[in-house]
């Protein structure tokens, strides 16, 4: 890692308050975007744009308050992959002591190339394949969150064959709608794919207690994601109690609660989840059942640790409209389109007295669906400047794609004064790597 020169403090940055409040590791000082300390122009200058950047004292401090405020309880912090599968920032949660939630045999491969030590995994997801299942019992994985009785089934038939005895937990759907912005994050009601209805739980339990590969490990529960409130955690957690009180009555055992992930953080207006509240509410219940407490969470921790930088290519006026034509697409953020969601946006250098306008902050993707921000007050920008994306960290990256035969952005972390690369820019390479040996010939076209 270079280490750099410390900078002072400077002026006092310009950005809005809420801003800093909600991505404090991200300031600008006399008026140009600092991560940490070292400045947004100087990593840009080292690894173009787009862009990711992340804070590492932001990911390690939301760890760190998280294991803090559960620490009432025998606990296991089991970061979601999926929201930042980074493999330097799963390493530095392994680090920290955090386990893994996995959704794919790639995610355990990404886990364990990090370090997490197979004992802190849990497997969630309504398709895993025999393949995935096989290299998780491999790897020796803490519990398999079971979505349905044909998995449950099939896992039981895949340990037995090779010798083993798979842990699971089963992940009940509490029919609980919980309030998440948008439908596409809901996951605990009736109306969507995952979990099992609390009706077939205690049969299902008696089954899997009675199957030769499954040992019964624990309960699993996740209600969706980008949730604020306290309220739906305690239904779920009432909920899911009663329930482990008529399993331990028909002499089941069980050693874990895993209670899921998706406490919220604010893109915008809004708050972050109040881990102290959820803490509050949960701890000392789930004490009382004496049962371990899981939990998945995933953007709670790397959703503010990370900006995304990308330059102003070109300024269109059309239809009464100012675009904005960035190099960032959608390939690289999906949030905007996938879920309407709301991201801030601010230019790294800030220009007091330039006027704010409304602008659409567009892709270079072909597709109208291709933004960032719409009808967004900014301070005008100019062509060739840089602009931020804010809280980004989670399902940023790792939502990202290579649509429109775009290479994905590097991604750099941020300790501090120095920082170093985390991953690459991809590459035409990288792109076209496993298609360029199936190009036909000239030689075998001719018939
Ligand atoms: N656990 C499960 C089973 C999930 O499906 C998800 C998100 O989709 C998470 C945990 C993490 O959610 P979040 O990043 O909102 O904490």
């Amino acid at each position: 890692m270079p280490r750099l020169r410390r900078r002072g403090p400077g002026g006092g940055g310009l950005g809005t308050s809420l801003l800093r409040e909600q991505a404090s590791h991200f300031r600008h000082r006399d008026g140009k975007l600092y991560c940490e300390g070292v400045p947004a122009e100087e990593l840009v200058a080292a690894y173009g744009t787009p862009l990711y950047v992340y804070s590492r004292s932001s990911i390690v401090e939301r760890y760190r308050e998280l294991d803090r405020a559960f620490s009432g309880v025998d606990r296991l912090i089991a970061y979601s992959v999926k929201a930042n599968g980074n493999l330097s920032i799963l390493q530095l949660l392994a680090r920290e002591g955090a386990g893994a939630d996995i959704v794919s045999g790639g995610e355990l491969q990404r886990a364990l190339l990090a370090g997490v030590a197979p004992e802190k995994i849990v497997f969630s997801g309504v398709g895993k394949t025999i393949q995935e299942m096989a290299a998780a019992l491999e790897a020796g994985i803490y519990g398999f969150n079971i979505e349905s009785e044909s998995e449950l089934r099939v896992l039981s038939e895949l340990a037995s064959t090779v010798g083993k005895v798979a842990p699971i937990a089963l992940r009940i759907n509490p029919d609980i709608e919980s309030p998440t912005p948008h439908a596409y994050t809901r996951t605990g009601h009736r109306a969507t794919k995952f979990g099992i209805p609390s009706e077939d739980a205690l049969r299902l339990y008696q089954l899997a207690s009675e199957l030769p590969g499954i040992r019964v490990r624990g309960i699993d529960v996740h209600i969706g994601s980008q949730i604020v409130a306290v309220e739906p955690y305690e239904r779920a957690l009432t909920h899911v109690l009663a329930l482990v009180d008529e399993i331990r009555a028909a002499g089941i055992e069980l050693e874990y609660l895993d209670l899921g992930g998706g406490f919220g953080v604010a893109y915008g207006d809004g708050v972050d989840a109040s881990i102290p509240d959820l803490a509050a509410a949960l701890v000392p219940r789930v004490a009382d059942s004496g049962l371990r407490l899981i939990l998945e969470p995933g953007r709670y921790i790397v959703g503010h640790a990370g900006v995304l930088l990308t330059r102003v290519l070109y300024i269109k006026e059309m239809g009464g409209k100012t675009f904005v034509v960035t190099d960032a697409g959608m390939n690289d953020l999906l949030r905007p389109s996938h879920y309407a969601s709301y991201h801030a946006v601010e230019p790294a250098e800030l220009h007091p007295g330039r006027p704010m306008i409304a602008v659409d902050v567009v892709g270079p993707i072909c597709e109208t669906g291709d933004f960032l921000a719409l009808d967004r007050p900014l301070e005008r920008p100019a062509e060739g400047e840089l602009l931020a994306i804010y809280t980004v960290g989670a399902y940023g990256f790792s939502m990202a794609s290579q649509y429109n035969a775009r290479v994905r952005p590097a991604e750099v972390l941020v300790e501090g004064d120095a920082f170093r690369l985390i991953r690459r820019r991809e590459t035409v390479e990288d792109l076209v790597r496993g298609e360029v040996e199936f190009l036909e010939s000239s030689d075998t076209l001719q018939t």
